[in-house]
């Protein structure tokens, strides 16, 4: 896909092997230790039991749409004008957290809820982001 525009991410103490496993292109999510809630953004405790340092395992960086919106005005300004039409989703993730993302793939605009996707790694700047796909296999 060609000049994609996304902000950043300045990776903090907490997000940083999330970051860093993305240039990898592997989807790491936390999972307490604790109660084994498994979930997204990363964080220092389990929102769950408060359980500090939980553990990272591998996501399949499969999952669902949960929602979807076509985005077809900018409000912020000519780097994000560029980027219309696009689509922003919410994505229920396989191993239960839901995450916000982009929908990539010439195929973004017949999207469903509940279509299954799969997580695409897409390099901006030197940083890859997890975006996604309508995927192959239903
Ligand atoms: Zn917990």
């Amino acid at each position: 896909m060609e000049n994609i525009f996304a902000v950043l991410p300045t990776p903090t103490a907490e997000s940083r092997p999330f970051w860093e496993a993305c240039n990898r292109g592997e989807l790491l999510l936390q999972k307490c230790d604790g109660c084994g809630h498994v979930f997204y953004y990363p964080r220092q405790m389990c929102p769950q039991c408060g359980k500090r340092e939980p553990g990272w395992i591998t996501s399949t960086g499969r999952g669902i749409v949960y929602s979807y919106s076509h985005i077809a005005v900018s409000f912020y300004g000519a780097q994000w004008e560029s980027q219309i039409p696009y689509t922003v989703i919410l994505v229920d993730l396989d191993e239960g957290p839901r995450m916000l993302s982009r929908l990539i793939g010439d195929d973004r605009e017949r999207a469903k809820i509940g279509d299954r996707l799969e997580v695409n790694f897409v390099e901006v700047g030197k940083q890859k982001l997890p975006f996604f796909r309508i995927a192959a296999v239903k």
